[in-house]
C-alpha cells in the first residue's frame, strides 16, 4: 500500500489538507479562533479531558454502538454481504451527538457559558442543544424561517432542551444565511461563547477538530467487524453531506487495503440546482471560511443545490474529502433520491431498520456494489434514524410495495 503516513498526517498546521481546508476569516475573527486553536491543541491530550468524553460516550450516549450484519439484505439483493455500524444507536438518533459532545466539553474545559450553533434541518441544532443541557450551558441556535416552518418537531426539541431559536429573515432564509447569523452572533460574544459547527467544514481547526471527536466510529467500527468476521472489510461505505460520518469512519482505515467510496447526493439529476454533488461536480472555490470542491456560480458565490436529504443539502465539502479524492484514496460516487427511497424501503422491510434518508444514500450504493463484487463484505455507516424522516417519506413516496 501507500506510505502509511500520508493520509493521517493531515492537516498541517495552517489547517491545509494538501490545497484544501485553511482559515478565510475576517480579521475580527483571527483572535477567537486562534484561541480555539491552541485550547483544542492542548486539552485534546489532557487526560481528565480524555477520561470525561470516555465516561459520556459511554454512560450517555451509549457507545458503543453495535455492527450488525444484514443478512437478510444482503441474501435479497444478492452478492457481498453488507454489515452496518448502528449509529442510528448512537443518544438522539445520529452520529452527530459524538462531535457535539466534544465541543460542549471543550467549550466547558475552557470556560465559556455558551454554545452558538446554525442549522439546516435541525438535526445539528438539536444535537448541539442536548449537549448544552448535559453541559449546563447556554445554547443559542440560528435557524432560517423557511426551515423553522419545515421542521417544527426539531424546534419544539430544541427549545424543550432549553435552547434559544433565532430566526433568520434575510436572504434565502436557509441553512447558508443561518450561517452568516451565527457567525455574527459569535463575533460579538466570542469571549463567552463558542462555535459549534456541524460538520467536517468550515474554518480550522473544525474539519480537524471535528474529524477526531468523530474517529470513535471507524475505531469501534474495525474492532468490532473483525472480532465479527476474522478479517478487515473489502469495502466501506459512507454517505457525505459536509463529511463528518464519512470521515469518522474512514479514518480508521486509511491505511489498511480497503476500498473507501464516499456516497454523494445526485437529487433529481445532473443539472445545477438538482443536486449537491460538490465533489463530482464541483470546482475549487471558498466557503464559510475554507477551501473545497464547491458547487458554484460564475461569480464563485454558492449555487442552489437540492437533495431529498436535507443533511447532504451543502454546496461544499468537508476539505479532507477533497484531499483523499485529489490522493485517489477515497472513491466518491453519487446515487440518485429514487436509488435512495428504494433502498430506505429495503433496509425497512428487510431488516426492522428505518434509516435516516441521508443513510439510505449509502445503503443505495452499497447494494449495488454487493452485486458487482458478487462475494466480500461491505461495512455501512448508517449514520442516523429516520424517525425524523417519517412525514417527508409519507408524503413522497408513500407506505411502500
Ligand atoms: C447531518 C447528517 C448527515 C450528513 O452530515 P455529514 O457531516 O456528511 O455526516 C448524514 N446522516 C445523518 C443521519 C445526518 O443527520
Amino acid at each position: 500500500m501507500t506510505d502509511n503516513n500520508k493520509f493521517t498526517a493531515v492537516p498541517d498546521k495552517n489547517g491545509f489538507f494538501g490545497k484544501y481546508g485553511g482559515k478565510f476569516l475576517p480579521p475580527q475573527l483571527e483572535k477567537p479562533f486562534a484561541e480555539i486553536i491552541e485550547s483544542y491543541n492542548r486539552i485534546k491530550s489532557d487526560a481528565s479531558f480524555i477520561t470525561e468524553l470516555r465516561y459520556i460516550r459511554k454512560h450517555f450516549q451509549g457507545r458503543p454502538t453495535p455492527v450488525f450484519h444484514a443478512r437478510t439484505l444482503s441474501l435479497e439483493n444478492g452478492g457481498a454481504q453488507i454489515y452496518l455500524k448502528r449509529e442510528d444507536l448512537n443518544h438522539t438518533g445520529a452520529h452527530k451527538l459524538n462531535h457535539c459532545m466534544g465541543e460542549g466539553l471543550l467549550a466547558k474545559f475552557m470556560g465559556k457559558k455558551k454554545l452558538i450553533a446554525e442549522t439546516g434541518a435541525g438535526q445539528h441544532g438539536v444535537a448541539v442543544a442536548t449537549a448544552a443541557a448535559y453541559f449546563g450551558l447556554e445554547c443559542e441556535v440560528h435557524m432560517g424561517e423557511v426551515d423553522i416552518a419545515k421542521q417544527a418537531p426539531n424546534v419544539s426539541r430544541m427549545k424543550l432542551l432549553g435552547a434559544k431559536v433565532i430566526p433568520v429573515t434575510h436572504g434565502l432564509k436557509t441553512l447558508k444565511e443561518a450561517v452568516d447569523s451565527a457567525f455574527e452572533a459569535y463575533l460579538k460574544d466570542y469571549k463567552n461563547s463558542i462555535y459549534c459547527i456541524g460538520s467536517v467544514v468550515g474554518p480550522h481547526p473544525f474539519p480537524m477538530m471535528v474529524r477526531d471527536f468523530q474517529k470513535i466510529v471507524g475505531i469501534e467500527a474495525r474492532e468490532q467487524f473483525f472480532d465479527l468476521t476474522g478479517e478487515l472489510p473489502d469495502v466501506v461505505c459512507a454517505c457525505v453531506g459536509g463529511g463528518s460520518n464519512a470521515i469518522g469512519i474512514f479514518s480508521a482505515f486509511l491505511n489498511d487495503p480497503c476500498e473507501l467510496i464516499g456516497v454523494e447526493p445526485l437529487g433529481r439529476g445532473e443539472g445545477v440546482g438538482e443536486n449537491a454533488a460538490s465533489m463530482t461536480y464541483g470546482h475549487e472555490g471558498i466557503i464559510h471560511g475554507f477551501k473545497c470542491y464547491l458547487l458554484q456560480n460564475d461569480d464563485g458565490s454558492p449555487a442552489p443545490v437540492y437533495s431529498c436529504a436535507s443533511g447532504l443539502d451543502y454546496p461544499g465539502v468537508g476539505p479532507e474529502h477533497c484531499y483523499l479524492k485529489d490522493e485517489g484514496r477515497v472513491k466518491y460516487v453519487t446515487c440518485l433520491d429514487t436509488g435512495c427511497s428504494d433502498a430506505f424501503f429495503k433496509l425497512t422491510r428487510l431488516e426492522g431498520i428505518i434509516p435516516a434518508i441521508e443513510s439510505a444514500h449509502a445503503i443505495a450504493h452499497a447494494l449495488v456494489k454487493a452485486r458487482e463484487m458478487k462475494t466480500g463484505t461491505i461495512l455501512v455507516n448508517l449514520s442516523g434514524r429516520g424517525d425524523k424522516d417519517l412525514d417527508y417519506v409519507l408524503e413522497n413516496w408513500g407506505e411502500g410495495s
